[in-house]
């Protein structure tokens, strides 16, 4: 049953509406239970913060922060932090939710949270910023922990962040447990932590998927096109590792335009010029065009790496690639995707094409609490290994169940999490 929406919801709350539709749905099919709905279907924790930040010129600021564990059954909370000034509850409530489905699914031993901030981290000087997030991580105090709840970067938030949240965190401790709380965050730099390939990781899993993907069809991947929205971390990594594959981009979105070149965009130029304009409009070595153009763009693949919602009821009519490898989470609304469906296009849903950014984060937890290092080789194998899995068992759930790929990867990750409360129980 479609949950009741109201005229006054907000976007977020509209967002967590739709992630209990896709959980009922997936539950109806592998007849998960009613108890065990009521437990899965609301967050564990949800946590709001307020303090005070001193900008640069002296005045005080107070901004507010989330932090939703949705579910720990599998293990330790883990999801990403938002920073931007839109975040809002519900929006972090849902995407605490797919968090849990995405690490049952992936077979990490974590559960689903997430987190953000209102700010707009490109109006505030480094040194507000940095205030910012280690006043936020203070305020959030033992609410995360390295065997509790670890976030990670997400949309606004980087590794310096990330780097600030550790080391605020650490300071907070005895000295004696100082050097075994590293693996409070993950996607952290190099340097102080963090994994090789932790920073391209949702992209190379991406590409990972898309091959498991078209060695399933039958079709070579090579020389295939694609339509990429989002140049960020997510979006930049993607195309590069598409690119290794034999994928050429063509298209490229972001917040500030589109643009295109039939030959293909170089990513190593394009990521130049973002870096120095903000943005991909602009780019020489492309012709700018219309945003509806872009998601209409005649490619094999369109990928969704930026933000929620977008491909809609409005756009989905229009998409004329035959693949969709979502890399952000929920680019597509329900409605999109019945219609995607219906038109015999392929959907590589969120919480598996996505799942690459939690499993090198996994493994960056793991190097930590080993005091290691992998090599790169290693942590390329052991993604692609993860990911191929949780693909065959999408497969396999799909044809067996005979549902959408979303409601199958749903229904892996749901049996999971039920097997273990099945056997633990509910106590007391
Ligand atoms: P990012 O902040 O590095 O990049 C976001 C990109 O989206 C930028 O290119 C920005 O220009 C673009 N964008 C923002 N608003 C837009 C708009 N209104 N229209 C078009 N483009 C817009 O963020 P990211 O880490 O690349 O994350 C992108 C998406 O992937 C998010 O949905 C995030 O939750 C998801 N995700 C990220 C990771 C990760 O490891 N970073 C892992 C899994 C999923």
């Amino acid at each position: 049953m479609p949950t009741r929406r109201s005229s006054d919801s907000s976007a977020g709350d509209l967002l967590f509406e739709t992630a209990v539709d896709q959980f009922e749905a997936a539950a109806d099919l592998i007849e998960l239970d009613d108890p065990l709905r009521r437990v899965l279907r609301a967050p564990k924790n949800e946590i709001i913060v307020s303090f005070p930040v001193e900008m640069d010129d002296g005045e005080l600021r107070m901004f507010r922060g989330y932090r939703v564990q949705h579910n720990d059954i599998l293990g330790p909370f883990k999801g990403g932090l938002r920073f931007s000034p839109e975040v809002e509850l519900g929006e972090v409530k849902a995407l605490s939710m797919w968090m849990t489905w995405k690490t049952s699914l992936a077979n990490v031993p974590f559960g689903g949270a997430k987190g953000g901030l209102a700010i707009d981290p490109r109006s505030m000087s480094t040194a507000e910023l940095e205030r910012a997030v280690r006043r936020f991580t203070h305020a959030l105090g033992s609410n995360i922990g390295p065997e509790y709840d670890i976030p990670a970067p997400d949309v606004g938030s980087n590794s310096q962040a990330m780097v600030w949240m550790m080391d605020t965190y650490q300071h907070t401790r005895g000295t004696i447990d100082r050097q075994n709380v590293k693996r409070v965050v993950t996607g952290k730099t190099i340097e102080t932590g963090g994994s090789l390939g932790r920073d391209k990781a949702t992209g190379q899993g991406m590409a990972f998927v898309l091959a498991h993907h078209y060695d399933q069809i039958n079709q070579d991947l090579r020389g295939r096109t694609a339509a990429i929205q989002g140049f960020g971390n997510v979006g930049e990594h993607a195309a590069r590792a598409m690119a290794r594959m034999g994928v050429t981009m063509t298209h490229v979105a972001d917040h500030t335009g589109a643009t295109m070149h039939p030959n293909g965009i170089d990513p190593e130029a394009l990521w130049r010029h973002t870096s120095e304009a903000g943005g991909v409009a602009g780019f020489a070595g492309g012709t700018d065009i219309d945003v509806e153009d872009f998601f209409a763009a005649d490619v094999d693949i369109l990928v969704p790496a930026a933000i929620e919602n977008q491909i809609t009821e409005d756009r989905a009519p229009n998409v004329r690639a035959s693949v969709v490898l979502e890399g952000a989470n929920g680019p597509t609304s329900t409605e999109g995707e019945h219609i995607l469906i219906d038109r015999g296009i392929e959907i590589l849903p969120d919480v598996l094409a996505n799942a690459g950014g939690v499993v090198v984060s996994y493994f960056e937890w793991l190097q930590n609490k080993m005091s290691n290092r992998w090599q790169l080789s290693q942590v390329d194998d052991e993604l692609r290994r993860y990911l191929w899995e949780a693909a065959d068992a999408v497969e396999y759930e799909k044809k067996h169940l005979a549902c959408s790929r979303r409601e199958a990867a749903y229904a892996v990750a749901l049996r999971r999490i039920a097997t273990v409360y099945e056997q633990r129980g509910i106590w007391p």
